[in-house]
C-alpha cells in the first residue's frame, strides 16, 4: 500500500461552469481522458434526498486530482458547484463522518485534510517542492465551502494537530477566501 499522508477534497464545478454527476465524472476521465478510472477515490453525491458515498479508483491506486500530492493523498470530490451554492447540514454531515473516518484509519491530522485550492500553501512552506507553488491555484471546492469547518469540527472529534504552523497558514488563507463570500455555518 502506498503511503497516505493527505485527504484533499474538491467540488465537480467543470470549467463551464457546469456540475455533472458521479458517472459521467467516470465516463469523461476513463472514455475522453483515457485514465485507467475515475481521478477521485470517493465521491459524495446527493441521491434523490440522501449524501452517498460513492467509490472511485482503488485506494492503493495514486490518484489524478491534485497535481503536487497525487502520490500520498486520497481524492474526494463532492459533487456540486460550491462558488454558486452554500453546502447544507446534511452534507456536511456526511463529509465530516466520512472524512473522520478516513483520518482515523490513515493517522492523517486535521491540518493534512486540505482543499484542492491550498496545495500552492504546502509548496510556499517547503512541505512539497516550490515546483507546485502554482497547483490548483483556483477556488475548488468552493468560496462557500469552509476548509476550517471542516478542520476545526476534525479536531473537535479528537483528529490531532500535528503541524500547528501548517493548521495556522491554512487558517489565515481559508479565512480570507471565505470571506469574499458570506459566512454560512
Ligand atoms: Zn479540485
Amino acid at each position: 500500500m502506498r503511503q497516505i499522508e493527505w485527504i484533499v477534497l474538491h467540488h465537480t464545478l467543470t470549467e463551464d461552469g457546469q456540475t455533472v454527476n458521479w458517472q459521467a465524472i467516470r465516463r469523461y476521465h476513463t472514455e475522453i481522458k483515457k485514465w485507467k478510472d475515475i481521478g477521485y477515490h470517493f465521491g459524495i453525491e446527493k441521491i434523490s434526498s440522501h449524501y452517498e458515498i460513492l467509490v472511485g479508483r482503488p485506494l492503493n491506486m495514486p490518484g489524478a486530482h491534485a497535481i503536487g500530492v497525487n502520490q500520498n493523498s486520497i481524492g474526494v470530490a463532492i459533487v456540486g458547484n460550491f462558488n454558486e451554492n452554500i453546502p447544507e447540514r446534511s452534507l456536511w454531515d456526511k463529509i465530516l463522518s466520512f472524512v473522520f473516518s478516513l483520518a482515523m484509519t490513515f493517522s492523517i491530522p486535521a491540518e493534512r485534510v486540505i482543499g484542492h485550492r491550498e496545495v500552492h500553501i504546502l509548496a510556499e512552506l517547503g512541505i512539497i517542492s516550490e515546483h507546485y507553488k502554482n497547483s490548483g491555484r483556483k477556488s475548488c471546492p468552493g468560496w462557500n465551502f469552509s476548509l476550517n469547518v471542516v478542520r476545526s469540527r476534525l479536531v473537535d472529534m479528537g483528529i490531532p494537530i500535528r503541524d500547528d504552523g501548517l493548521f495556522a497558514r491554512l487558517y489565515q488563507f481559508d479565512k480570507q477566501v471565505v470571506e469574499k463570500k458570506k459566512i454560512f455555518w
